[in-house]
């Protein structure tokens, strides 16, 4: 397998220079400042260069996140950051590419694409923000809000079960899956950077509260929930990423750590070799194709 080839352009560059001089405008005690910060340790370890990289985002609080970082960015539509992604990943496979969004973003509005990126295995890294609401509409339920949760729009709670983001992406097949939680910075940076140099599809859940409308899953809940997946786990059993996940929550636990890592073919080099095989060019230029096609 390839090393991943955005390491052609690394740099040596402090946390602080991955700053954008735009300051986060997240509300005071929002998770996802501390998931901003293991973003940029992450970078920083990695030595990613800040003008090689690419932000992609949807909609919603989490989905600010790429203001913050010095890169080339996407604040596309609602739900749309995975197949935008992709895009950007076939026109120039050699990009790190890093997408950041929230539950609802990904699993509501963007929910028909997140299996899809799971089996097709673009080489791609997405940070999920799961506060377990609707933050930046203020407060409704989300896909992985709790059983009967009130709140703006369930005044009596809510009639449907929460999904497991991390279940739901071992079940289609994502290649890398992990989760962690936004105030534990070191694990977080550590899943990120890892993300990033897995060639693939890349899941990383960070727990991440909202103070301003979940009160109950709050920092300390997030905290007091949390166990760290045994040292002795296969990363590469897929069946057993699941029945840490199942036996966990039988407590009311949740596993943060690296659950399921696998090497196989990303979906450029599928393209590649299809395009290799029917006669083209490895190097076959998209621009060029477009072109073919103007008036
Ligand atoms: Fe964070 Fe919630 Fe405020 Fe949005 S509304 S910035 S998720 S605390
Ligand atoms: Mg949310």
């Amino acid at each position: 397998m390839n090393a991943p080839l955005h390491h052609l352009h690394k740099v040596e560059l402090q946390t602080r220079d991955y700053k954008d001089e735009i300051t986060p405008f997240w509300c005071p005690g929002c998770g996802h400042h501390g998931v901003l910060t293991g973003v940029f340790k992450a970078l920083a370890d990695l030595g990613v260069d800040p003008t090689y990289l690419v932000n992609i985002s949807g909609i919603g609080c989490s989905s600010r996140l790429p203001y913050f970082v010095r890169s080339y960015r996407m604040h596309t539509l609602h739900g749309r950051a995975g197949p935008v992604a992709t895009g950007a990943h076939l026109a120039r496979p050699e990009l790190p590419i890093l997408i950041t969004g929230g539950d609802g973003d990904a699993f509501s509005i963007g929910g028909g694409h997140m299996p899809h990126l799971a089996r097709k295995n673009p080489n791609l890294t997405y940070v999920m923000m799961d506060n377990h609401i609707f933050g930046l509409t203020k407060g409704q339920v989300s896909p992985t809000s709790r059983s009967k949760m009130k709140a703006y729009t369930t005044p009596y709670g809510g009639t449907e079960e929460p999904l497991d983001p991390i279940l739901y992406m071992l079940s289609y097949g994502a290649s890398f899956v992990a989760q962690s939680n936004a105030t534990n910075v070191k694990m977080t940076a550590s899943l990120i950077k890892q993300g990033m140099e897995h060639r693939g599809f890349a899941f990383i859940n960070v727990l991440s509260n909202c103070p301003s409308f979940n009160d109950i899953d709050d920092a300390k809940y997030f905290k007091s929930v949390c166990e760290e997946v045994p040292a002795e786990h296969d990363v590469s059993d897929r069946d057993a990423a699941m029945h840490i996940v199942n036996r966990a929550a039988q407590d009311g636990k949740i596993p943060v750590g690296l659950l399921y890592k696998v090497e196989r073919p990303t979906l450029d080099e599928r393209m590649a070799a299809l395009v290799s095989h029917v006669g083209g060019h490895k190097n076959y230029d998209l621009r060029k194709i477009i072109d073919l096609a103007r008036p």
